[in-house]
């Protein structure tokens, strides 16, 4: 069994007077779920308020957008797993496609940044997914099968099993155009096949896989109720906390 997993992207948004905000109207439109794990993903300016104003919660964890793989030093600009955990970070997502395309993150720094995670026990959540280029030429099982070796590379069966994969084909990334069931689930089921070859099938069974790419209220439950589909990663829709908290609501009594 493998618990639901949803997460809001907010990427570079939201003060921490917004976040707060946010926080408030998510808690009161949710009320106590147990059955789906919830990652609010703010930028890091508003780590430290949504860790506040989550005080109360036990159900909702949060997460960073990025960090460097280094423990300390000399790196200006950059936040290590160390002072994310310091903020009661328990998640990060490493390697969006935002970060491969528009700051030139390759799987090598990639699984960098992945292993310094799993030392720091933060729980990476590691974005793979093709172009439409490359699905238009036939080669998603080529460009997800290099992410996922690449990304991986040297983790063990505990901390593959810590660790979350969301699948998000760049070209339904902001676009409106969501994959449809058939497409993801046809993915997500190969990401798993490619899981249990770099591990074992037990392994790849808990490795949680969630699908992210213009997840909105209307679509989201049907996207979930995939076998493979273990939850969402969700940009746009996770800016209105009433829309996210849909979100959430649509992985609820799902097997
Ligand atoms: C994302 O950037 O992770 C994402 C899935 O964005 P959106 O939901 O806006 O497509």
């Amino acid at each position: 069994m493998r618990k639901k997993i949803v997460a809001a992207n907010w990427k570079m948004n939201m003060t921490q007077a917004e976040s707060a905000d946010f926080v408030a109207t998510l808690l009161l439109e949710l009320g106590e779920v147990s059955d789906v794990e919830v990652v609010l993903v703010p930028p890091f300016t508003a780590l430290a308020k949504v860790t506040e104003a989550l005080a109360k919660s036990q159900n909702v964890k949060v997460g960073a957008q990025n960090m460097h793989w280094e423990r300390s030093g000399a790196f200006t600009g950059e936040i290590s797993a160390e002072m994310l955990r310091d903020l009661y970070v328990r998640y990060v997502v490493l390697g969006h496609s935002e970060r491969r395309q528009l700051f030139g993150e390759t799987d090598e720094i990639v699984n960098r940044k992945v292993r310094a995670a799993h030392e720091a026990a933060l729980r990476p959540i590691v974005c793979v997914g093709e172009t439409l280029q490359q699905r238009e030429r036939g080669s998603v099982e080529k460009i997800l099968s290099l992410q996922l070796r690449g990304s991986l590379t040297d983790l063990g069966p505990k901390e593959l099993a810590e660790t979350v994969i969301a699948y998000e084909p760049i070209w339904a990334i902001g676009t409106g155009q969501t994959a449809t069931t058939a497409q993801a689930q046809e993915a997500h089921a190969f990401i798993r096949h490619t899981l249990c070859e770099i591990s074992d099938e037990a392994t790849a069974d808990r490795i949680r896989i969630q699908y992210g790419g213009s997840v909105k209220p209307d679509n989201a439950r049907a996207l979930m109720t995939q076998p493979d589909i273990d939850g969402a990663l969700v940009g746009g829709a996770s800016l209105d906390a009433r829309s996210f908290a849909e979100i959430v609501k649509g992985a609820q009594d799902l097997p």
